[in-house]
């Protein structure tokens, strides 16, 4: 049920007692109307019942009277036997015996009167002795009344019948005959007729044990399509034998007509009522007997009000203990519910008094009690807290103001130096794998390129092949170990021309890890220029001599630190003298120019160099190789140098240009000094021009 959802947890207990309630209620009352059903039925047996033992006993009272009347019949034949009893003269004289004995012969057997008819039809003796009876029943004044009816059948067929009860005017009352012919030796000597005395068949009619209140008796006959009602007993406003045209009185009509039935239906007064009905045929009657509906149930009704008044009061007590016995644990929920709504409003100085409970709720409303308290504290601690802040509110704001003013002023400087970095310092940043992540506006200057081209680029596309990758490795090693590194780089531009520029790598760490570098550099191409402007030829573009001297002390004292070789191979134009002779100094100076190019190729190593130490000599300077090798790349040197073919006509050792070569190795344990090295090398050369030119000698 969805709506029982919404309701409190008593609510919802007492809405599921009312439903079974409801359930309950409805099968009772079903069995109730079954019971109902079950008594309208027994109703109707009751009537039918009541019914049959009025038959009965009309029966009984009919057969009676003609048993009765039999007897009269035997009683006046015996006496007529002595006496002449169809006679008048009989009854003048001395009748007092015979009189007497009808007198309690009638009075036995439920006769008003008995009369002694003569075939003729005379009546001459009625034990009421109503004067006006010496009449003749044929032909006299009674001649249509029933007793003269019944006398006639008598007397014309022999037979006997009870007549209808109707006016008989000498009693001025209602009544009924029968009449029996008396027969001697074979011959009707006479009738003997009796009217029946009607108070006893009404007597029977009107007994009404068992009809309860409301139940009633008619008996009718019909006679010229009216309804001639003969026994109306209580309740009724028909009189009796009034002369009813109650043709919508079916069970009256049937009955009189001599049909039967059994039913419910309407009476007169609109009320519904069990009917029985049934026809007497002696005395031609239709007897109806009905009790009205409202009666048979009342008991029912009664019960069921009782019952039903009952189910109430228990449903009423139920419910009433449920609440009562809710109340008792639900006030405590309420009360708890009603203090956290006060809490949750605010209200945290809530006291319970948890004594009129029981101990379960006890310890609940104390533990309730002591988080309240709790709250309480922590609230004022919070409320004080906010009231100092209040107060300091104005200095804080005022204090916050500055500050906001001079971060304000700080940034604006700050803004101001990254963009004076940006334009004029050649900064960027990559990531620890060396992408680049930040160039400032002077780097994209110098470099060539723009901030769209560098962001994202690894930061090898400025490297200058010039810059030996030993150099790099270094770097690296310095900077991915976390140390700041410092040192000159020349590096390429995008139009493949470079620059030089003063570097100064730095990591960029987070939580102890390295997550980029920052380089921020300086150009120092100027500079560059005229240093190398200083140790260049600037005729071959090699290395002059003061360079030479420079280079070779710096390099033998590497091979010392290192432990390496070092050699110095001193170059000399073969004939070259003559070939300017031949072809003319400029000509002169352009193989100069072709021969260096050759020694440049051979020394693009880092470490290896290629030196102009005068005129037509040229020193190399190579390390970390071995005798064989130095040598192999001395005549490998000569050999592409003869290669160039350039012409030499006055060459004795080659059609073409060549040179000789002589090697000075260095070994760091021999202590060679630079001046020996030097000597050494010289005095090889000699030697290799002495054996005949466009050759290397080595010692
Ligand atoms: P070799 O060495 O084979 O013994 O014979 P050589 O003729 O080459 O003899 P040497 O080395 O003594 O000659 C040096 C010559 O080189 C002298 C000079 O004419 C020439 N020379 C020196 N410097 C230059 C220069 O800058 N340009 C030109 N064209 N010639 C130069
Ligand atoms: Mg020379
Ligand atoms: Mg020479």
């Amino acid at each position: 049920m969805v709506f029982a959802k919404n309701m409190t947890l008593l609510k919802r207990v007492v809405f599921w007692v009312l439903a079974i309630s409801f359930v309950m209620f409805i099968v009772l009352a079903y069995i109730g109307f079954e019971i109902r059903d079950t008594i309208r039925h027994n109703g109707l047996v009751r009537v039918q019942n009541l019914l049959e033992h009025k038959l009965q006993t009309i029966d009984t009272y009919i057969e009676q009277r003609y048993a009765a009347l039999e007897g009269l019949k035997h009683l006046v034949r015996f006496a007529s036997r002595h006496h002449r009893v169809f006679e008048e003269s009989f009854w003048r004289h001395s009748p007092e015996l015979m009189e007497a004995d009808l007198s309690y012969f009638a009075a036995q057997n439920g006769f008003y009167d008995l009369f002694i008819v003569t075939l003729n039809g005379d009546i001459i003796h009625s034990v009421k002795k109503e004067s006006d009876l010496h009449t003749n029943l044929l032909d006299g004044t009674y001649r249509d009344t029933e007793l003269a009816r019944v006398v006639t059948n008598a007397l014309v067929n022999g037979g006997s019948y009870i007549s209808d009860f109707s006016h008989y005017a000498p009693s001025g009352d209602y009544a009924a005959f029968v009449a029996e012919p008396v027969f001697s030796n074979g011959e009707m000597i006479g009738v003997v007729a009796a009217q029946i005395d009607n108070k006893i068949l009404q007597s029977v009619i009107d007994d009404a044990s068992e009809l309860g209140k409301t139940g009633e008796v008619i008996a009718a006959v019909v006679r010229n399509g009216k309804v001639l009602t003969m026994a109306p007993v209580r309740n009724t406003r028909i009189k009796a034998f009034e002369r009813l045209d109650y043709n919508q009185m079916t069970p009256i009509l049937e009955s009189a007509g001599g049909g039967e039935g059994l039913q419910y239906m309407h009476d007169r007064a609109g009320h519904n009522a069990a009917v029985a009905w049934a026809y007497q045929e002696d005395l031609r009657w239709g007897i109806v007997i009905s009790i009205n509906e409202n009666e048979l149930l009342s008991e029912w009704y009664q019960r069921i009000t009782s019952m039903a008044l009952l189910f109430l009061i228990g449903v009423g007590v139920v419910v009433g203990m449920i609440i009562v016995a809710f109340r008792s644990f639900a006030q405590p929920i309420e009360e708890l519910t009603q203090y956290a709504l006060m809490m949750s409003h605010g209200n945290y100085k809530v006291r319970i008094n948890s004594e009129q409970y029981d101990s379960e709720w006890q310890v609940l409303t104390r533990v309730f009690q002591q988080m309240a308290a709790d709250i309480k504290d922590k609230m004022d601690q919070l409320n004080e807290q906010n009231r100092l802040l209040a107060m300091h509110k104005g200095e804080i704001e005022e204090l916050n103001q500055k500050l906001e003013t001079k971060i304000k002023i700080k940034s604006q400087k700050m803004k101001e130096y990254i963009n004076v970095i940006d334009q004029y310092v050649i900064a960027s940043q990559t990531d620890h794998n060396g992408i680049i992540t930040y160039a400032s506006d002077a780097f994209c200057r110098i470099s060539g390129y723009t901030k769209e081209e560098l962001i994202g680029k690894n930061h090898r596309i400025i490297r200058h092949p010039d810059m030996p990758a030993a150099f790099f490795d270094d770097l690296w090693q310095t900077i991915s170990a976390g140390r700041t590194w410092h040192g000159e780089i020349k590096n390429l531009k995008s139009d493949g021309g470079y620059y030089w520029v003063d570097t100064t790598i730095s990591p960029d760490m987070a939580q102890g890890k390295i997550i980029g570098y920052t380089a921020v550099r300086y150009d120092i191409t100027d500079k560059k220029t005229i240093e190398e402007l200083a140790i260049t030829d600037s005729m071959t573009g090699l290395y002059n001599r003061r360079h030479y001297v420079k280079i070779i002390d710096e390099e033998m004292n590497r091979a010392k630190r290192h432990g390496t070789t070092l050699a110095l191979m001193m170059v000399d134009v073969d004939y070259f003298k003559r070939y300017n002779d031949t072809y003319g100094h400029q000509a002169g100076d352009g193989i100069l120019q072709q021969v260096s190019d050759v020694l440049k190729s051979y020394t693009s190593r880092s470490g290896d160099y290629a030196f102009r130490l005068g005129g037509e000599e040229f020193g190399i300077v190579i390390s970390n190789m071995s005798a064989e090798e130095y040598l192999t790349l001395g005549n490998r040197i000569c050999r592409a140098v003869e290669k160039l073919g350039l012409a030499h006509e006055h060459n004795d050792a080659s059609p073409y240009v060549t040179i000789s070569m002589g090697i000075a190795i260095y070994y760091p344990e021999s202590g060679m000094s630079c001046e020996e090295l030097y000597k050494e090398a010289d005095t090889q050369l000699y030697r290799a021009k002495k054996q005949g030119r466009n050759r290397v000698a080595i010692k």
